[in-house]
């Protein structure tokens, strides 16, 4: 089959075939976390739908929207190699009209944690997730637990929305040296690379860890170890569901999460551990 690209509704409505969709949202510069995504959604349904849209909505204007890396042909090379049936790649002022006015409240879950570093990402976030569901009005849609506030973000408002789409999580990717790939990590020089490890480093030693305060203590001293190329934004123990942060006696699943700068660039990852088994 020939990969579709599609533009707008129109484009969309032409390339439906009969059978289930499943969407994966992206804003490009694909590696093989994406990848992973697009297979797990290969498997899922009938045709699968991969939206490129970096979405200024979501940068606040002392972030990095006009540097965000941007490489639609090899995009599409990927997208072909991987079976997509549908590439959608709107034009932002396809997406927003100039005199809009409605977007999404995240909410106080959308002001916690990786919401407080970046005031009103969530809301862009949701609202062009929201957009891009009604336009590819997909049965599922898959997103990457790298970004689990994200993750969970979405399945609230699916809830809250009663949007009819399942939603999928898929694991995070990394380099074999435990680094999250991220469309970002292209602007790692070699010498940000060793600070850049202490996020997976951290994390990892951080899950070997039974309560949540050793939990919480021995990752930070991993990343204050790693010294002043490194600078820590949060480290946070959270409920996956609310990203409210986990009491000594918390029992269940949780998320280690992390942010942090090396040099210009913010890198964030997480893992998911068990507290308190039974
Ligand atoms: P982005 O293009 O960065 O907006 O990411 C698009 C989707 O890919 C999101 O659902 C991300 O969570 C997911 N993603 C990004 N990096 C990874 C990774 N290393 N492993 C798995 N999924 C990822």
């Amino acid at each position: 089959m020939e990969l579709i690209v599609a533009g707008n509704r129109e484009d969309l409505v032409k390339a439906r075939r009969a059978g289930t969709v499943a969407l994966v949202p992206t804003m490009g510069a694909l590696h093989e976390g994406h990848r992973s995504l697009i297979r797990q959604a290969r498997v899922r349904a009938d045709q699968v739908v991969v939206s490129i849209f970096v979405n200024p909505l979501q940068f606040s204007p002392n972030e990095d929207f006009s540097r965000y890396p941007r490489t639609f042909d090899s995009d599409l090379d990927a997208c072909r190699a991987e079976g997509v049936d549908v590439v959608f790649h709107p034009a932002v002022e396809d997406m927003y009209a100039p005199d809009r006015q409605i977007a999404v409240s995240s909410g106080e879950m959308g002001r916690i944690v990786e919401g407080a570093a970046r005031p009103g990402h969530f809301d862009g976030m949701l609202t062009v997730v929201l957009k891009l569901f009604n336009l590819v009005q997909p049965d599922l849609a898959v997103f990457g637990q790298k970004d689990a506030q994200q993750l969970a973000l979405i399945r609230r408002m699916v809830a809250d929305f009663d949007l009819p789409i399942e939603i999928l999580g898929s694991p995070t990717v990394r380099e074999p040296d435990g680094l999250a790939l991220s469309s970002r990590n292209r602007f790692l020089s070699e010498d940000d690379r060793r600070p850049a490890l202490a996020l997976s480093r951290a994390l990892r030693a951080g899950a070997a860890r039974l309560t949540p305060s050793e939990i919480r203590r021995t990752a930070m001293a991993v990343l204050d170890e790693a010294g002043p190329g490194l600078e820590v934004d949060y480290l946070a123990l959270v409920d996956p569901a609310t990203f409210t942060e986990v009491s000594e006696s918390y029992e269940g699943l949780a998320v280690l999460a992390v942010a942090a700068r090396v040099g210009s660039t913010r890198l964030i990852d997480n893992v998911t551990l068990t507290l308190n088994p039974a």
